[in-house]
């Protein structure tokens, strides 16, 4: 099998309302996402999603898939798309680092891999286990009764794992939490998510001045060292986000026991190829795992719905629905989608999901 071209199309995916990170110093509106289809020489295609987020969250965006595309895709035409581990090793002999870069062409691999097998990519990837995947909230910055109120607009959808967003502000931050603690219900799960804005003196008082049991505290800081720093200074569970880009930092992270948790994000890693890497080394090593997207349709998330579903929920807490906060829908009734409050990965071959063209368009690049 050849692959033997490879399309690209762009999507604006506007959010529903403006959202807030990190102590309201990130504002979004809208997700530039990338969607990537690769045809092959035998009839079968398929397709994956790149969407990180916004310009401001992490260092890739959109416009850097579609510029690192036109490096890469020339060189895997003609190249065996089920032979991931030769396809990544290509990408990364061809433009070195920009792992975000990959990850659609790498998704639209395990697509069609599990299309010829007639097995769902979960089930490539090695197992589905039986447990549903618990999907987290997403709860923008704001005052204590606003983040309160949005907890309880997705309890009301089945949600048991809330993802509060806080940061910026130690004494707003500690009475957010403090009231967003006081009010959880038994069973239910709160992390707490700064998204990198406090420094380790800031995350060091709140997280030893708060009384929250059952969460955990989300990539306190910009960088391992400073979240170091945090890990020896505090009893509270902490979970890397941001920090996490490659093998090397997860192994830096067990090492010196930053973290008990990592946040696997598809896109920022690269696919789900490297994805599955990092996920046997936490299962090895007894690191928790949460697995989603950096943003993107339901085709994204049913691309982390598959590896997040491939492992034990002892190990998984959780996923991630960025569908839920879009207006636009380009796969509708298709994929993984919320089932009280929980994402199971589709039972058909491969992704599970065909994007309709009457949203994508035209191809804005084609490579043949
Ligand atoms: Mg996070």
């Amino acid at each position: 099998m050849k692959i033997t071209r490879i399309s690209v199309h762009q999507l604006d995916l506007p959010l529903a309302k403006p959202y807030f990170l990190s102590g309201g110093r990130l504002k979004f509106e809208v997700l530039d996402s990338t969607f990537v289809r690769i045809d092959t020489d035998e009839g079968t295609h398929g397709w994956g999603e790149g969407c990180p987020w916004g310009v401001t969250y992490l260092p890739a965006h959109g416009k850097g898939i579609r510029a690192g595309l036109e490096e890469i895709a020339p060189v895997l035409i003609g190249e065996d798309p089920r032979q991931l581990d030769r396809i990544n090793r290509l990408m990364d002999a061809t433009l070195p680092g920009h792992p975000y870069v990959k990850s659609p062409i790498d998704i639209a691999c395990w697509d069609i891999l599990g299309k010829i097998s007639g097995m769902p990519v979960c089930e490539i990837l090695g197992a589905r286990e039986p447990d549903p995947v618990p999907i987290a909230s997403s709860i923008s910055t704001g005052s204590p009764t606003e983040m309160m109120a949005d907890i309880q607009y997705y309890r009301d959808k089945g949600y048991r794992v809330h993802s509060a967003k806080v940061g910026a502000n130690v004494d707003l931050d500690i009475a957010r939490i403090t009231h967003m603690s006081e009010n959880q219900q038994v069973g239910e799960k709160i992390f707490y998510d700064v998204n990198r804005s406090w420094l380790p003196r800031e995350a060091i008082t709140v997280m030893n001045a708060v009384d929250a049991a059952n969460s955990w505290f989300e990539q306190p800081c910009e960088t391992l060292d400073e979240i170091a720093m945090v890990r020896a200074r505090t009893t509270q569970p902490i979970c890397v986000d941001e920090g996490l880009h490659a093998f090397t930092d997860l192994n830096r992270i067990h090492r010196d026991g930053v973290a008990e948790i990592v946040n696997i994000k598809v896109n920022r890693v690269g696919g789900l190829t490297k994805a599955c890497r990092l996920r046997d080394y936490c299962l090895e090593t007894g690191i928790s795992m949460l697995i989603m997207e950096t943003g993107g349709s339901v085709l994204a998330d049913t691309a982390a719905a598959h590896l997040a579903q491939s492992i034990p929920s002892v190990s998984c807490l959780g996923t991630w629905s960025c569908q839920e906060m879009l207006t636009i829908d380009p796969a509708p009734d298709q994929g993984a989608r919320n089932i009280d409050g929980c994402f199971i990965a589709p039972a058909e071959p491969g992704l599970g999901v065909e994007p309709a063209m009457e949203f994508l368009g035209d191809p804005i690049a084609v490579y043949r």
